[in-house]
């Protein structure tokens, strides 16, 4: 199989055959073996009747159902655990990605080895003041925090060598950064490539205004697991020991300052606050500890990515 288009889907039962229709004319084009994998998220309109139909007249079409509305990530998750070309596409539903773009993401994959290509929706097609304008803004923190060097993270069309979507696991809302999920499993060479955008022409959009809370809130948990997810100690201890050590340096000179007669203990702020820091550190230590415990129980604790071996 050379391509796996996966393509997650939540009441866009308009869209559908136009899209279906798109793809088979650039596959065919291609003249290149593909499997068209809808994820149908829980809709509540006719969208799985249109995939049981397209896989009817076409067994290319394949289709797997939720039983409710999951969210684009556990869509994607399952899509790549399903698919079985040597390159994964990625795509939207609702016409604002071009199939068109798929060949030469193909190609960047296979000829210059890329191991991820991501879409840049240079122009974009959607209104300013809820996408355009704060999307820039999250995409410049990303690329800031991840170091990856992309202008839109957030691009639903992208491409895959297979072992890259095999190594990963999107979940939550972690759709939004596939990119550093890939770079953490170990992926390095993400690149990126522009590619045409266009109005959403049927249904509505289904992420409004609270992504960007709930995205900024992802990115500082996927940026704390890959720092510290298998080492908490290493950064509550940290913080734990420096809160502890402050207050106890504190609370010394207080106690000297109150045994040469300078001060009365309970009438000094300092003493207070040395007794605030103290705790914290013992709390943020013991958060520690838990965490520690938490990774030693996990079932994924030695799960690594091996990328070859030779083992007589
Ligand atoms: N989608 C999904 N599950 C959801 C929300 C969205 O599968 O809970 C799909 C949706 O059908 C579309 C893609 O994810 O194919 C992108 O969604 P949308 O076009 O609403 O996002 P936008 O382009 O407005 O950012
Ligand atoms: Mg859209």
């Amino acid at each position: 199989m050379d391509i796996s288009i996966v393509i997650p889907l939540f009441n866009e039962e308009e869209s559908l055959p136009h899209l279906a229709a798109w793809i088979d004319r650039v596959m065919a084009a291609q003249g290149c073996t593909y499997e068209v994998i809808m994820v149908d998220d829980g809709s509540r309109d006719g969208s799985w009747q249109v995939v049981e139909r397209l896989h009817a007249q076409n067994a290319c079409y394949k289709g797997v159902r939720f039983r409710r509305n999951y969210g684009k990530s556990a869509a994607l998750n399952v899509g790549f655990s399903k698919a079985m070309g040597d390159v994964v596409v990625t795509m939207d539903a609702d016409l604002q990605d071009s199939p068109e773009e798929i060949p030469e993401m193909r190609r960047r994959i296979l000829e210059d080895g890329y191991d991820m290509v991501s879409g840049w929706k240079k122009k974009r097609y959607d209104s300013k003041l809820a996408k355009n304008i704060p999307s820039k803004f999250f995409n410049w923190t990303t690329r800031r925090l991840s170091g990856i060097p992309l202008h839109d993270f957030n691009c639903g069309l992208k491409a895959y060598r297979r072992e890259v979507v095999k190594s990963i696991e999107v979940y939550g809302e972690m759709h939004r950064y596939i990119p550093v999920i890939v770079k953490w499993a170990g992926f390095t060479n993400i690149g990126e490539m522009e590619v045409h955008h266009r109005k959403r022409q049927y249904g509505v959009t289904k992420f409004g205004m609270n992504r960007f809370i709930n995205g900024y809130l992802d990115l500082m948990s996927i940026m704390f697991i890959s720092k510290f997810g298998k080492q908490p100690m290493h950064f509550f201890g940290a913080v734990g020991s420096m809160s502890f050590l402050f207050g106890f340096v504190a609370f010394v000179i207080v106690c000297t300052l109150r045994i040469c007669g300078r001060i009365s203990l309970t009438h000094s702020v300092w003493f207070y606050v040395s007794m605030m820091f103290i705790l914290m550190g013992l709390m943020l230590f013991l958060a520690g500890f838990l965490g520690e415990l938490i990774c030693r129980n996990s079932t994924t604790r030695n799960h690594y990515l091996i990328r070859e071996e030779i083992i007589e």
